[in-house]
């Protein structure tokens, strides 16, 4: 039986200690010789002691503290040194501590009774884990509460004697709240009108009543601004318990995002409404499943509306297919519905023709997030049109070139390991293709030194290639006779951004009729050579001629017989004379040697001079001279007279009437008119009359002349300043009017 030394009955106390749950012991101290405390002796436990010490009553009863043999519940050198504090001091001390052995939270108390120490052990496992983990579960909250970027506060109300709020007092706030309204660490426990800081103030007393009288929260966006600087908060107020909740985001930058997107929003809307290209996005409408059965509008620009005569209220959110039904016939629905549903975008030109004139579109859908599409018509009308003008012109350019009389082609420089080593063709006429022997086709693409691999020796390479380097247009004539080729060719090269244009004239033709022409003129550069010098010999042996026929004339003692023989000889070699002097004459203009010695001299008189000089050779002829203008001429008298001899001699020759001679003046030119009622000279003949060794209609054959007479005469009159001119009508006679200036 324990024993306890008490003056009640200690069966009773016995009993009422055993039935305490706490575990009871009873140390009494065990001293020393030198009367030091050195251990304690358990002098009492109850039966929960035993079962904390796993031991019995008798086993536990009598053992000392330190060196007993019980399990190690609790540390003995810690229990030892706490009773023997609380025997010393007297003073009664309560200590916590686990239990790594039994897994178990203790309280003991222990008191200094008698003398002994008496600890009450108690098993405070179950308070002591709903302590821990209530004080984990507000670490929590508190962290939690904390880590919101919130600022959240709590308030409580104040109540007057009649219940009415007076006030209202910080129960809790997160770091964000203290901070968020400039609170102090010390807020809590304090009043919102005491504090009167950010939204712990004064103005709003009034709105936190409402909520708390209300229990409807309250929601605002509140800018605030902190040192110049502008923010905005987002506080919701809702009613807890007896109180309220202030709940503070700052929402500065998502307002700032906003306003930026806003911004971009509507910029971007400016600059699609600024694109005159029509515009609009359309996401898809699908049905439960899952089929698209229509667009919506998303977004139009300004000139997708415009087009349609319809606003962009009208289109936003308004289904595709309601406002243009013909997209579904026309079949771009299904195009579009494709776009959303592989991504290939979708590029097509078409044309308008409902408009006018007829419109050219391209037409451009492309996928946008997902289950959109963008879709873009561009008026191409203009770009069509000029690109059809481009293709006609391009087709004329080379109808032109094909038609050209000269080859053309179009070369590229071919360079092998950086040295330009030949040219190619790149473009070719028919003409070209005909100079060169080979077919069109065959040309292009191919090197000019397989085609012509003489080209190079004949310079023509290095023509090209200094072109090519210098820009200069190049030009080269050579006779090529190699590679298929015979013939004269001139060679034009121009340099085209990098290539070369040739153009290739084959003038063996030309060359030759041209080489013929300078054969001619060289033949009668020989005849007039010829002409020249056998007049020159001739003149000198007939006038010798004549001069005996002459003092033969002379002789008295002349038979009739002869005599007529001798002046017929006169006359004949007077004609040869005469033939002679034209054809020396016609030498002379020819090679521009005929001199001219003036003076001056009446019209009348050359006239009349040249008349008598004719009668004298035409006995029988009729010439009536009639109103001979006295004015002044300057010039050669004996080349004029030639000029006007002859006329009249061919007035004379070829008629067989009488000759008219008159003169006119209008004060600047004198024209002396000779009439004859001849043959007349029809209107071709008239337009030769004047060239060397003309002679008109057969008729005029019968008559002797070498037709140099008028040739030469219009050389002289033209050496005056004058003119010689004739009108005449066939079989009924010609006029020959001769103009010249009055000195
Ligand atoms: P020709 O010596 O042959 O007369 P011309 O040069 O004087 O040479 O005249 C050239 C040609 O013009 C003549 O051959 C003749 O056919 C024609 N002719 C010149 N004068 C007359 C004329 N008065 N009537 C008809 N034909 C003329």
């Amino acid at each position: 039986m324990p024993s306890i030394q008490t003056n009640f009955d200690e069966h009773m106390v016995a009993a009422l200690l055993d039935i305490q749950p706490d575990s009871i012991v009873w140390y009494v101290p065990v001293f020393s010789s030198e009367q030091q405390i050195v251990d304690f002796t358990i002098n009492y436990c109850n039966e929960a002691a035993c079962k904390f010490l796993n031991s019995t009553a008798s086993e536990v009863l009598g053992t000392r503290l330190l060196s007993s043999a019980f399990r190690q519940a609790l540390n003995k050198e810690e229990a030892f040194k706490q009773c023997l504090q609380v025997w010393n001091t007297g003073q009664t001390q309560e200590f916590n501590f686990y239990s790594a052995v039994l897994n178990k939270f203790f309280n003991v108390q222990r008191t200094k009774v008698l003398d002994g120490v008496l600890s009450v052990i108690r098993d405070q496992t179950n308070t002591t884990l709903i302590e821990q983990e209530k004080q984990k579960h507000a670490e929590r909250y508190n962290s939690i509460l904390n880590a919101s970027l919130n600022g959240i506060i709590a308030l409580q109300c104040i109540r007057n004697a009649e219940n009415a709020i007076e006030d209202f007092m910080v129960t809790e706030a997160n770091d964000s709240g203290f901070r968020k309204n400039g609170l102090q660490p010390d807020a809590i426990g304090k009043s919102l009108l005491q504090l009167d800081t950010g939204f712990i103030s004064k103005k709003y007393f009034d709105l936190c009543k409402d909520v708390v009288n209300s229990g409807k929260p309250i929601r605002k966006e509140i800018p605030v601004e902190i040192d110049g600087e502008l923010f905005y908060f987002l506080v919701s107020w809702s009613k807890l318990d007896d109180g309220v909740v202030i709940n503070v985001a700052d929402i500065t930058q998502s307002k700032n995002y906003e306003a930026t997107i806003k911004l971009q929003a509507n910029q971007l809307q400016s600059i699609l409404d600024a694109s005159i290209d029509p515009i609009c996005a359309m996401r898809a409408l699908k049905n439960e499943a899952g089929e698209i059965i229509d667009l919506v509008f998303v977004m139009v620009n300004k000139n997708f509306t415009d087009r349609g005569t319809t606003r962009k209220e009208d289109h936003i959110g308004k289904r595709y297919l309601d406002l243009y039904p013909q997209a579904k016939t026309v079949g771009l629905f299904d195009i579009l519905k494709k776009v959303i549903l592989t991504g290939t975008p979708f590029r097509s030109d078409f044309l308008n023709s409902v408009s006018t004139p007829p419109k050219w579109f391209a037409l451009s859908a492309t996928r946008y997030s997902d289950e959109g599409v963008l879709l873009i018509y561009s008026d191409i009308t203009e770009a069509k049109n000029s690109k059809k003008e481009l293709e006609d012109a391009a087709r004329r350019l080379q109808n032109i070139i094909n038609t050209a009389k000269i080859g053309i082609t179009l070369i590229k420089p071919f360079y092998e390991e950086n040295e330009l080593i030949d040219f190619k063709i790149d473009l070719a006429n028919n003409i070209m293709s005909e100079q060169s022997g080979f077919a069109t086709e065959l040309i292009k693409e191919e090197l000019i030194g397989n085609l012509l691999p003489a080209y190079k020796r004949k310079g023509i390479f290095d023509v090209f290639k200094d072109t090519l380097l210098t820009g200069k247009t190049n030009s080269i004539k050579l006779f090529y006779d190699e590679d298929r080729l015979n013939g004269w060719f001139h060679i034009t090269c121009t340099k085209l951004e990098d290539d070369i244009v040739v153009t290739i004239n084959d003038f063996t033709a030309l060359k030759k009729s041209i080489d013929e022409q300078e054969h001619l003129k060289q033949l009668n550069e020989f005849k007039d050579e010829f002409l020249s010098i056998a007049s020159h010999e001739l003149k000198t042996p007939l006038t010798s001629v004549k001069a005996y026929l002459q003092l033969a004339d002379r002789n008295e003692s002349l038979s009739d017989e002869n005599r007529i023989y001798i002046q017929k000889a006169i006359t004949n070699v007077s004609k040869l004379e005469r033939l002679i002097a034209d054809l020396l004459d016609a030498t002379k203009i020819n090679s521009g040697q005929i001199v001219y010695s003036e003076s001056v001299f009446t019209c009348k008189n050359l006239v009349e001079e040249s008349v008598d000089i004719i009668r004298k050779g035409y006995h029988s002829r009729n010439i009536i001279v009639s109103d001979t203008s006295e004015v002044l001429i300057k010039g050669d008298k004996v080349r004029l007279e030639q000029v006007l001899c002859n006329v009249l001699s061919n007035a004379v020759k070829y008629s067989s009437k009488d000759v008219m001679v008159y003169t006119e003046c209008d004060g600047m030119m004198v024209r002396v008119f000779v009439q004859d009622y001849g043959i007349g000279i029809t209107e071709e003949d008239r337009t030769h009359l004047f060239n060397r060794f003309y002679r008109a209609n057969r008729s005029s054959m019968k008559f002797p002349g070498l037709g140099l007479g008028l040739y030469i005469s219009s050389q002289i009159i033209k050496d005056h300043k004058g003119t010689i001119t004739v009108e005449s009508e066939p079989g009924k006679g010609s006029v020959f009017c001769i103009q010249l200036p009055v000195a």
